[in-house]
């Protein structure tokens, strides 16, 4: 027998299971032998296979089979020694790359989707890895669903099996036993599948398989995603690519010159190969990653929990942020602060319909702790129906007056409509926004005078909930919106405050300084949406608010000249969210949107920065997203926005460090026999500048305080260069400044023949690095105006780099392996001196740039 085919009494006959779920026991027993609910996802790389990866790059074994060559030709010290610098290189970048996947792991978990299901008849809410077959899991709309299921019970469940069936429209599921053996996936309407969405409704359900045995887990294969590679990973990769054969065409000619010049020909190979390796920023997208996934761990510590890693980049190009209102700028605090009954008919005992209307047309449960939990609307109903009445009534009424069925919520229709049990008659009870239940309503009302009431309150900042209700003698049928939700009698008004947020108008202020305009967004009254976006500084005079029918109205032309003036959408429904993205992109804004339901998926997926919201948000609205509020605030956009630019910033300047240290150590190199001065220096010394003075500061230039102006300085366009505002510039000349000043010292020592001419441009060209990373430490500011010691972690870097230049200088086996001789002090004081000028130069640079208002806003 098919599991559609049975009773739903065999069903839980079959996996021992009942309408109370599994014990914890059977639970845990059942998981030792099926093991978690989970798609095995692409194998984690192992560590082994990270380590090799680090010399699976072209130059280096070409560095390692030229060393080796030369190792057996002469010199083994030089071959041993380009092998430990190049594992130590090795090392350096799988610590780092393993962190950096780590980081992205834990993030995975903490976005893992949880399922709610009976165990031990308690409902409790457990991640869906956690799920065996014979649970009873409980699904709403907004769900994933999180196993194969069997229904056992459905109300007015819909469920998108797109994922599996390719059908796009969600299909009907029901309780029923099927009788039919043979159906195709779409047709087995008793079931439902891993993955797929839930878009309407509520059901419960057994769960038949789980992970791999699933229907989803047969084809999971194909799910397998790659990779992701970031715009700025992938511009880096591309213009990588192109540098490196410029960098081997030098090395060549390089190679060339000094064959010609007579020089030993096995040596001048290895020179140039190290050069080669040196100059090619080969690791710098792996770096990137690193630096992007360390922005996303500490961005979860403030509450934002990034999704996909290109978001942390583009974070700070956001032009645009549009956020609902309810819950993300306001505190989602609803309380009922005013009613007006209209109708004083009792209904059940001494109360009137009114009451009995507040205290039964919701969905709100109580959990393991007694608390009220779901919708914030709703909740605050119920509690102003506890402060009126006594503790046993509401238990009483929902006992007396038992629902016996249901239209839920949905932010299309803006209603809500419980049928229940009077006596042998049915109670139909509705309630919305007002505009949706007096449009509801049975003719001889006095629809103006309602809509004029509501509107007042609603130019308070209240929101608004209409009621009204009916008696039928049967249960109407069909049962749906167009049926049932008419010919209602009005019962009253009630209205409800929900304070916004304090972060948020301060958050918002920020933005306008940062060239971010904020938008609401709300199915609430345009009143009330108004009100509160005055209070927290969204809304002024001379801005537009305009609700979802004048949209409706707008064509594409209209809305796109009004659309940069609109701060404020109200009644607007999910699907219009799209279009609002949509119009913005067109004026080549960068925006964000935020959504919780499962209609906001599509427009999340639109927007440039998707943000869904952790607490009240539903599965489908977070696997859309980038990026997810862990504390649903509005606020944190703006931090993660912060952040994001911080953290670019902070990029773009180890970039422009390692650049033009590479630049430096190629213009030394190449310059020196063309002015006719000997090779400067030895593969070794390019080795150790590489691993050691480039690769530790710069690795510091990450902890890099956020400069002053982050927030006040426009956003930077997407398709910006990692080298504008004249990075690329500052590349070539300082390169070549360190460059000059290296061969300088050395024409001078080897014109006075000075013994220890080679130490010394291996020095010099090692401190005037130092003395560069120290000042880009600003784009702006002033090295002094910093001060030394905002950047502990780099100048720790600096001073430990300095320490380790002295022990090549200074260590007698040092000096034997990397063929350098102790300085005098005279010579040392030189060095020092000679490379200062390089940080003079950059702190010129910035007074420049001041004057000349050069703009390298990132
Ligand atoms: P928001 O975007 O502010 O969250 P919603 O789409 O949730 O707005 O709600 C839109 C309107 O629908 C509200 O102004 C209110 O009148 C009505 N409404 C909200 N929640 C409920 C509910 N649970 N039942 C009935 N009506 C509701
Ligand atoms: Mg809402």
């Amino acid at each position: 027998m098919n599991l559609w085919q049975l009773q739903t009494e065999e069903v839980f006959k079959k996996y021992g299971s009942s309408m109370d779920g599994l014990t914890t026991e059977s639970a845990q027993a059942k998981m030792a032998e099926v093991g978690p609910n989970e798609l095995l996802e692409k194998k984690r790389k192992p560590a082994w296979k990270i380590f090799l990866n680090q010399f699976k790059d072209f130059m280096i074994v070409v560095l390692l089979a030229a060393a080796i060559v030369a190792g057996i030709a002469g010199d083994l010290t030089d071959t041993i020694i380009i092998v430990v610098i190049v594992v130590l290189n090795a090392i350096v970048g799988f610590v780092q790359e393993n962190k950096a996947e780590k980081a992205m792991e834990a993030l995975k978990k903490i976005s893992a989707l949880k399922a709610h299901v009976r165990r031990d008849g308690k409902l409790v809410t457990i991640d869906s890895a956690a799920l065996v077959p014979g649970d009873l899991v409980e699904l709403e709309a907004g769900n994933i669903v999180p196993a194969d299921i069997r229904l056992v019970e459905a109300h007015g469940l819909r469920v998108n099996e797109s994922a599996l069936t390719g059908e796009s429209v969600p299909v009907e599921k029901t309780n029923r036993q099927i009788q039919e053996e043979d159906l195709p996936l779409g047709d087995r309407l008793n079931m439902s599948y891993k993955t797929t969405l839930v878009t309407n409704g509520r059901a419960k359900g057994v769960v038949t398989a789980t992970g791999m045995s699933t229907e989803i887990g047969a084809i999971a294969k194909m799910l397998q995603q790659g990779e992701e590679v970031t715009p700025l990973q992938k511009r880096m990769a591309d213009f990588g690519k192109k540098l490196s054969y410029l960098v081997i065409l030098i090395c060549v000619l390089f190679f060339g010159v000094g064959y010609l010049m007579d020089e030993d020909p096995l040596n001048m190979l290895l020179t140039s190969i190290s050069l080669a390796v040196a100059a090619i920023p080969e690791a710098l997208p792996a770096l990137i990653t690193v630096a992007l996934a360390a922005g996303a761990k500490r961005l979860v510590k403030k509450n934002a929990l990034i999704r996909k890693l290109s978001a942390v980049e583009t974070l700070g190009s956001v032009t645009f942020i549009c956020s609902d209102k309810t819950g993300t700028l306001t505190q989602n605090k609803m309380k009922v602060t005013k009613s007006e009954s209209e109708n004083s008919e009792t209904l059940f005992g001494k109360l009137s319909v009114f009451e009995c209307s507040i205290a039964l047309n919701h969905d709100v449960k109580k959990n393991v702790n007694k608390e009220l939990t779901g919708d914030p609307t709703e909740i605050a109903l119920i509690e102003y129906f506890n402060e009126h009445h006594d503790a046993e009534s509401f238990s009483e009424l929902s006992e007396k007056l038992p629902r016996v069925a249901e239209l839920p919520f949905d932010s299309e229709r803006k209603l809500m409509t419980t049928v229940h049990q009077l006596d042998n008659k049915y109670l139909i009870i509705c309630k919305g926004a007002v505009e949706s239940l007096t449009a509801t309503l049975e003719d001889q009302h006095d629809v103006p005078r309602i809509l004029e009431k509501a509107s007042d309150w609603s130019a308070e900042g209240t929101r608004v909930i209409a009621f009204g209700y009916k008696v039928a003698d049967k249960m109407p049928a069909p049962f749906d919106s167009q049926t049932v939700e008419r010919d209602f009698t009005f019962t009253g008004l009630t209205g409800m405050i929900d304070p916004p947020r304090e972060e948020a108008r301060l958050a918002i202020k920020e933005c306008k300084t940062a060239g971010i305009t904020t938008v609401m967004i709300t199915g609430d009254h345009p009143a009330t949406a108004a009100a509160i976006a005055k209070q927290i500084g969204i809304l002024t005079e001379k801005d537009l608010v305009v609700t979802g029918k004048e949209l409706q109205a707008m064509n594409d032309s209209e809305f796109d000249q009004k659309v940069e003036q609109i701060r404020v959408y109200a009644r607007v429904s999910p699907e219009q969210k799209l279009r609002i993205v949509k119009a913005l992109q067109r004026k080549k804004h960068f925006v964000s949107m935020t959504g919780d339901g499962v209609n906001d998926a599509p427009s999340l997926k639109a927007s440039d920065i998707g943000v869904a919201m952790g607490i009240a948000g539903t599965d489908v609205s977070k696997e859309a997203a980038d990026m997810i509020l862990l504390d649903d605030n509005f606020a944190t956009i703006v931090k993660a926005v912060k952040e994001g630019r911080h953290i670019y910033d902070n990029i773009r300047k180890f970039v422009k460090y390692i650049m033009t240290c590479n630049s430096a150590e190629i213009w030394t190199m190449f310059l020196a026999p063309l002015v006719g001065l000997p090779i400067p220096l030895l593969p070794i010394h390019i080795l150790w500048i590489n691993l050691v003075t480039d690769g530790l500061p710069g690795l510091a230039l990450g902890s890099e305080k956020a400069e002053p102006d982050i927030m006040t300085r426009p956003p930077r366009k997407t398709n910006e260069s990692l080298f504008a505002g004249g990075i690329g510039l500052h590349i070539a000349w300082v390169g070549f400044l360190m460059a000059v000043i290296t061969l300088a010292t050395e024409a001078w020592a080897v014109n006075n023949k000075m013994p220890h001419w080679q130490t010394m441009v291996f020095t010099v060209l090692s401190l005037s690095q130092l003395g560069h990373v120290m000042g880009i430490r600003s784009d702006r500011q002033l090295l002094f105006k910093l001060g030394i010691f905002s950047n502990r972690p780099l100048l720790g870097a600096v001073l430990l780099t300095f320490l380790l230049q002295l022990g090549v200088i200074y260590l007698p086996f040092a000096n034997e392996l990397f063929k350098t001789q102790p300085l005098s002090m005279g010579e040392l004081a030189a060095c020092i001196g000679a490379s200062l000028v390089v940080l003079t130069g950059v702190e010129i640079e910035k007074l420049f740039k001041k004057k000349h208002q050069v703009n390298t806003a990132g």
